[in-house]
């Protein structure tokens, strides 16, 4: 059987996509540059074929936030929208005689290219208690920049001719439209909003649809779904037979919730919940961490998971995906207490893992100390050396390397990045936010390849080293942070650094940006001030670090985005060499391990660089790498399912 691991399955599916050729960018319907651009205007004189119909984007499901003082005022502009035309006309017949019409040509190019993106969103909001759709221009731009994106630039009259634009777009009706039909429909509260993509084609809609039906309240889950779906449009579209395999690939395979009590060390009881997603094994035996944060819930680890059989796929290693963890927060807890904690949590968790079965890694709040406890609690149950840990038998020094080579490889995946730009990492200053294993590991890579860390967060502010951190301070920084000292301190040594409370490094002067705390860390005010502080590139280290919305300002400011899935995939890499060295019965020295994570590290560059151009995306668009390493991954998966059939 050829097997969706292999390099010929991957190769087939890829293929099939592109009817035997590769497409040019202008070839077929996407979201980006002028030809996408044009592309989505034309589509406001009626939906064309592959696009969304009225009745599709009808059905699309409410999810609802709370109220904001910014939300009233969106309706007042939503409303005076509505009864705005006659003064619109009136003036887009003034455009008509204007005598200008270059000027007018560039104005109107300008904004349409800006808001080409914005098009494919609605917002649902909860306003005053009950569900309210808004378009997104509306929400983004209020109705001052909706009539005059560019400040003075235009005429008035162009201006005029902008809104009226805006008001007869297809996205514009629909969500009005939407907004009347909401009235009779359920309402599901989010804790924040979720836009709704509205120019998806039909069928990648009621994929989206489904999952938001089943599961409205999980808002990280639904987020990594339309991600995934946004990226695999032109897969969808032309193979159907994809889609059935996304249906499937989105439902985990098996979500275990249990119990996990345990006593502190004043004899009190506490019980937690512990939890495994088993996400996806169609590639090989399920592999992926354990967080164990107060945050975690089943739509976080269903995120985690998806993202997890994606990066797996992406790699050359035959792994299936999974997820686990549990809302215990480890932090000011004794060594005993977590000892207690691991154990219980083992005591369920070793049914549903084994070698061949789901092997487990590090994540937030799980590391070095946690793994040990797990892995002796495990070998007690099942009398088994051969470990459903990563690491095995050398369980305490590999659970080092994995972290390690995640943070190394996110290092190599950036150099490749720059090198397509011709830009060399050397002298670059870097902001690294998180102070935990990956954000260690990235920073001290960094200044092996000359590059200039100059931050690293935690969960109560930044610290900022404007000189940068060097071979010494990174080795007190560390010290620091085995000694549990909180960040701060460095301040005490290093007098010129700063530490700024409850803030995020992101406005700070950068070149690039390694978001390594946790997801979602980037948002939509956080990407503004990224823009400003000279970012050219930001490399996810967290999975999913950015926001929807942040990654929309960030693909109009032309920033390139290296997705998680690929750039922090160099942990699974090492796992990988691991079996490979132990069926092989071979040892490898670590320049031998650099080596091949370097190598492994470009394959995955390259691979999610030519699955974006097969779908018309150049290497050099901000969102190519994102849309590419959610097609590579995708294909490989699927390609598996289809051999597999119907389980
Ligand atoms: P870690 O050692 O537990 O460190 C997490 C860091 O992020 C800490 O500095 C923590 O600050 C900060 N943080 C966590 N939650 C936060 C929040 N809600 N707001 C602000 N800061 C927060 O975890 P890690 O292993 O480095 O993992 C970090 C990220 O990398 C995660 O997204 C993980 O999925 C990803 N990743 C890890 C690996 C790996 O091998 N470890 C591999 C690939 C990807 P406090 O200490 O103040 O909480």
């Amino acid at each position: 059987m050829l097997h969706g691991g292999e390099r010929g399955g991957y190769l087939a599916a890829e293929m099939d996509l592109l009817g035997g050729q590769v497409r040019s960018p202008g070839n077929h319907h996407h979201h980006h540059g002028l030809g996408g651009a044009v592309e989505e205007i034309d589509l406001e004189m009626g939906a064309a074929a592959g696009v969304v119909d009225d009745a599709s984007f009808a059905r699309a499901a409410f999810a609802v936030v709370s109220s904001s003082p910014e939300a009233s005022a969106n309706q007042q502009a939503m409303h005076h929208v509505l009864d705005g035309s006659p003064s619109s006309q009136e003036l887009s017949a003034q455009l008509l005689s204007s005598d200008k019409p270059r000027k007018k040509k560039k104005v109107v190019k300008k904004w349409r290219d800006e808001w080409a993106d914005t098009y494919k969103w609605a917002c649902v909001q909860m306003v005053e208690g009950s569900s309210r759709i808004f378009c997104s221009v509306c929400k983004e731009y209020g109705r001052k920049h909706r009539r005059n994106p560019y400040g003075n630039e235009g005429s008035r009259n162009m201006q005029m001719s902008a809104l009226e634009e805006h008001n007869n777009s297809l996205l514009h009706k629909e969500a009005l439209r939407l907004q009347l039909a909401s009235k009779d429909r359920g309402i599901t509260l989010l804790e924040r909003p979720i836009y709704i993509k509205a120019l998806l084609s039909k069928s990648a809609e009621s994929i989206i649809e489904t999952v938001i039906r089943r599961d409205p309240h999980e808002s990280e889950y639904i987020q990594a779904v339309q991600e995934i779906v946004h990226s695999l449009e032109p897969v969808l579209s032309k193979n159907i037979q994809y889609l059935h395999v996304l249906e499937s690939l989105l439902e985990p395979e098996r979500v275990i919730i249990f119990r996990v009590p345990w006593v502190d060390d004043k004899g009190e009881k506490h019980v937690n919940r512990g939890f495994r997603v088993q996400f996806n094994q169609a590639l090989g035996p399920y592999k992926g961490g354990l967080r164990f944060h107060p945050s975690v819930n089943l739509s976080v680890l269903k995120f985690l998971g998806l993202e997890q059989t994606l990066k797996n796929a992406l790699s050359t290693f035959s792994f299936g995906g999974a997820e686990g963890g549990s809302d215990f927060d480890p932090k000011g807890k004794s060594d005993t207490e977590v000892m207690r904690f691991c154990q219980s949590f083992m005591d369920e968790l070793f049914h549903h893992i084994g070698p061949n079965q789901d092997t487990l890694t590090g994540d937030i709040g799980v590391g070095f100390r946690e793994l040990g406890y797990l892995y002796g609690q495990y070998r007690r149950l099942t009398g088994e050396f051969e470990c459903a840990l990563v690491g095995g038998r050398n369980l305490l020094a590999n659970s080092n390397l994995h972290a390690e080579a995640a943070g190394h490889g996110l290092v190599y995946y950036a150099k490749h990045v720059l090198a397509d730009l011709n830009r060399d990492i050397k002298g670059l200053r870097c902001l690294i936010s998180g102070s935990g294993k990956l954000a260690m590991h990235v920073m001290e890579k960094l200044i092996a390849v000359g590059a200039v860390p100059v931050s690293l967060s935690d969960s109560k502010g930044f610290l900022l080293d404007d000189e940068g951190f060097d071979g010494s301070k990174a080795m007190f920084l560390k010290d620091m942070k085995s000694q549990q000292k909180p960040l701060r301190e460095y301040t005490r040594r290093y007098v010129r650094a700063k530490y700024f409370d409850d803030a995020r490094p992101w406005g700070e002067k950068c070149d690039l940006a390694f978001p390594c705390a946790t997801q979602n860390e980037l948002n939509h005010s956080d990407a503004l001030a990224i823009i400003s502080s000279g970012c050219h590139v930001i490399v996810e280290g967290s999975d999913m670090s950015c926001t929807a919305e942040a990654i929309d300002v960030l693909r109009k400011s032309k920033i390139i985005v290296a997705p998680s899935k690929a750039a922090n995939a160099g942990g699974v890499a090492v796992s990988g060499l691991e079996m490979a060295s132990k069926s092989n019965q071979m040892h490898w020295t670590g320049e031998e391990v650099d080596t091949k994570l370097q190598e492994l590290m470009r394959d995955i560059y390259q691979k999610s660089v030519a699955a974006a151009a097969a779908c018309g995306h150049s290497k050099d668009g901000p969102e190519a790498l994102v849309h590419g390493a959610n097609v590579a991954g995708f294909l490989r998966v699927a390609q598996a399912m289809l051999e597999q059939g119907c389980v």
